[in-house]
């Protein structure tokens, strides 16, 4: 059965139409056209956006979860469920530095839930241990550990989805990023104080990524690039960013897109339990992290992640990044998706694409997503 979604305002890769319908079945969309087929079950937009769905490749959780407390299918299918309330059809549950054996759990976990279905995972983000102790952020630096060969096989070990893992170049070789790399791992690098050099010397051997530019790394600086240097002169790299309003200044959010482009930034939000959650504090490894607004802190007044959702970071990107809506969406869809290599299959609202789909209204609010064109909520059906 084929369905088809009329009275849309439809963001294409070619722009923005409010004259097409879109068809969906067997998961995918079918076709965009003018008119609906005389078979198809007619489903009625009422006028608001739908666009490709977004792709969120750091979150550590969600639903007042963190991956990291219970790395199990259930608190996946939890966070996974949390985001797509905000739109988010495709992610990878985030691990922050730990315990080597958290890390193997939550690989196992990760594939159980490919393996199971549960909508939306696209694989796993471990987000250290391998990263350096002066740029930590909040992460413990007791779990942090320069990378082993012995450690290798792990992070190769995922059966299904993608495997990102966010090191510091100078806690792990080139040889080393260059053995991930070749056994399918897509390698970032963040929580780094490494200067421009090092940083150099890890994207030749095949580092493709930069985990939340600007933050937790080393800065641009006259004489010395730095990482965010090597990252914002780079063309073949990707970047993610936060654009929640308080992880960077807003000049800087219009900098980054100026200096790598929205083909090669994307958004993400570095979530936590407090996205979906009433709760004014969670426990992060043991140390209790306070909700202020939209802002967490640790007690030492460091940013621990954020309560930011992908609706919330395109709207941010459009209000602080000034970027047209088709910009935003292409760095929380199609950007993310190129990223993770699955380009081909998601991350564009177009023919022979899987049906990952979001409905919002003009605040952003989200209205319905289809994921592998299966519906969530409450719909408008036209019959
Ligand atoms: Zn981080």
């Amino acid at each position: 059965m084929r369905t088809a979604l009329i009275n849309g305002r439809v963001l294409l890769p070619s722009g923005l139409r409010d004259d097409v319908c879109v068809v969906i079945g067997d998961g995918e969309i079918k076709s965009v056209s003018s008119a609906a087929p005389e078979d198809a079950r007619r489903v009625d937009l009422g006028g608001r956006l739908l666009v490709p769905g977004f792709i969120d490749t750091q979150v550590n959780g969600g639903g007042g979860l963190l991956f990291n407390d219970d790395p199990s299918v259930e608190t996946i299918r939890v966070i996974a469920e949390t985001h797509r309330r905000y739109g988010t059809t495709g992610l990878l549950p985030t691990l922050i530095s730990d315990d080597l054996s958290v890390v193997e759990r939550g690989i196992r976990a990760i594939d159980e839930a490919i393996d199971t279905g549960v909508p939306g995972v696209l694989g796993i983000h471990i987000e250290g241990p391998f990263l350096s102790v002066t740029r930590r952020g909040i992460h413990s630096e007791s779990k942090i550990q320069p990378l082993k060969d012995d450690y290798l096989d792990l992070l190769t070990s995922a059966k299904h989805g993608k495997t990102l893992v966010t090191l510091a170049p100078e806690c792990a070789s080139p040889d080393q990023v260059a053995h991930l790399v070749s056994h399918g791992v897509i390698v970032a690098a963040g929580h780094s104080d490494a200067p421009y050099e090092t940083v150099r010397a890890a994207i030749n051997r095949g580092l493709t990524g930069f985990t939340h530019l600007f933050n937790a790394m080393s800065q641009l600086a006259n004489r010395a690039p730095g990482m965010v240097g090597a990252a914002l002169e780079d063309d073949s790299t990707f970047a993610g960013i936060i654009a929640d309003g308080h992880h960077l200044h807003p000049a800087t959010l219009r900098v980054a897109v100026r200096a790598k482009g929205p083909h090669r930034l994307m958004l993400v939000t570095d979530a936590m339990p407090s996205v979906g959650s009433d709760a004014p504090s969670f426990v992060l490894q043991g140390r209790e992290i306070w909700r202020d607004g939209d802002t967490l802190h640790g007690a030492d007044g460091v940013l621990a992640g954020s309560t930011l959702t992908m609706a919330g970071a395109v709207r941010g990107m459009m209000e602080q990044g000034r970027v047209p809506l088709a910009t935003a969406v292409q760095m929380a869809a199609a950007t993310p998706a190129a990223f993770l290599g699955l380009g081909d299959r998601i991350g564009a609202l177009a023919a022979g694409m899987r049906a990952d789909l979001v409905l919002l209204d003009d605040d952003f609010t989200v209205r319905e997503t289809w994921i592998g064109g299966q519906a969530n909520g409450a719909q408008q059906t036209a019959d």
